[in-house]
């Protein structure tokens, strides 16, 4: 069966004290939790991510990393690989999120990279994919989601392919307020689902957690988990209030 997971994206956010109170505020509401089949991570700058594998092994979440680039070592200043990941004992990495494709032209060629480096090293990826505004309205959002999914992820073979995360997050609804309704959500997801099925089978298909992103909320995040192919969700404004991140993940 396959796991529910609920991540938080911190994003460039909090000082270093505003992150240890955060992480210590969710490792003590996750005390008073019982997660059936699912999973917590949170997702700090790297600069914390010392920090958060320390609080985790006391808690009762995963460390997830927020980019990586692809090789082990080497001359490329101010990057950091999947092996200090795996050294630092960060299980997971966010790749190809909305604002790393817009801001540091992330392909999906490049992506692809990265899969492989963290893949290499035992690090999930939680891999983003999801159309921009203009080509929902164009009808194209189905062709552009293919087109990411095959070209970063389907290289891989059944058994490396099985430990990705795969998160769905409409670019529109990133930081919006706007959210894709349960149906919209649910219909993508569902088409993820049937690409990975065809390509890998349907046990793989259905064994791979596939998240939403978007404006998820405390409010909102039941109804999006309900669908039967949205297995949780990855979380970016909602993440950074301790009770509203709680919120959401009792919504599972
Ligand atoms: C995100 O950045 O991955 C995200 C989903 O952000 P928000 O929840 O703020 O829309």
């Amino acid at each position: 069966m396959r796991k529910k997971i609920v991540a938080g994206n911190w994003k460039m956010n909090k000082t270093m004290s505003e992150a240890e109170l955060l992480l210590t505020e969710i490792a003590d509401a996750l005390d008073d939790v019982e997660l059936d089949n699912a999973e917590v991570v949170i997702c700090p700058p790297a600069l914390y991510l010392e920090m958060a594998t320390d609080v985790a092994e006391e808690a009762n979440f995963y460390v997830g990393a927020q980019n990586v680039y692809p090789e082990d070592s080497g001359a490329f200043t101010g990057e950091i690989s999947p092996m200090m990941l795996k050294n630092m004992k960060v299980a997971y990495c966010i790749i190809g999120h909305s604002e790393r494709r817009k801001y540091f032209s992330e392909s999906n060629e490049f992506l692809m990279c990265k899969v492989d480096g963290l893949l290499k090293n035992n690090v999930r990826p939680i891999f983003c994919c999801g159309e921009v505004l203009p080509e929902r309205e164009a009808g194209r959002h189905f062709a552009v989601v293919k087109q990411q999914v095959e070209e970063s992820l389907f290289h891989l073979g059944q058994d490396p392919f099985a430990k990705v995360v795969i998160a769905y997050e409409p670019v529109w609804a990133i930081g919006t307020g706007v959210t894709a309704s349960k149906e919209q959500a649910q219909e993508m997801h569902a088409f993820i689902r049937q690409l990975i099925g065809e390509k890998y089978g349907a046990e793989v298909a259905g064994n791979t957690t596939i998240l939403y992103g978007g404006s998820c909320n405390g409010k909102n995040a039941r109804e999006l988990f309900s669908q039967p192919d949205v297995d949780g969700g990855l979380i970016g404004g909602a993440s950074l209030k301790p009770d509203e991140f709680m919120q959401i993940i009792t919504s599972l």
